[in-house]
């Protein structure tokens, strides 16, 4: 889904970074496209750097638009931009200031809106549920 349409900031000149649609999320909002804008790595820059809360700004527009069409119980947000600690914070404000008080939520937007569990791990925490799991239907089965 990181190839939706999202509404350009208004001072945002980069041209985006997607081969296919060039400024769709992808485009501008992805550790490529933070390269592209600003010829760094995204982990290269700091906490206080514009980029984040551009960053948030077009990943604040895909957080309330999947709570409005999709009701999820949880977004999560992984992958290397996010190990930025000042990104989910700017997203949940983008979020609620798009939402609007729009929507009533089950719970608060930060329960919903996360990062996930095992930072990094997660891949490997799920092969190990995985395999958990087969040895107990093993074990039942015999
Ligand atoms: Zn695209």
């Amino acid at each position: 889904m990181g190839h939706i349409t999202v509404q350009r900031h208004p001072h945002d000149t980069y041209g985006g970074c997607c081969p296919i649609h060039h400024d769709c999320l992808e485009g501008l909002a992805s550790g490529p496209a933070i390269e592209g804008r600003y010829h760094t790595l995204a982990q290269m820059l700091p906490e206080e750097h514009p980029a984040w809360s551009l960053q948030a700004y077009y990943l604040g527009q895909m957080t309330a638009n999947l709570l409005l069409t999709l009701s999820p119980e949880r977004i999560i947000f992984g992958g290397g931009v996010m190990k930025q600690p000042a990104l989910l914070p700017l997203i949940l404000e983008e979020t609620d200031e798009r939402l609007h008080g729009y929507l009533q939520l089950p719970k608060p937007l930060n329960e919903i809106v996360t990062k996930p569990s095992f930072d990094g791990l997660s891949g490997l925490m799920g092969a190990i549920a995985l395999g958990a799991d087969a040895l107990k239907e093993q074990g039942a089965a015999q």
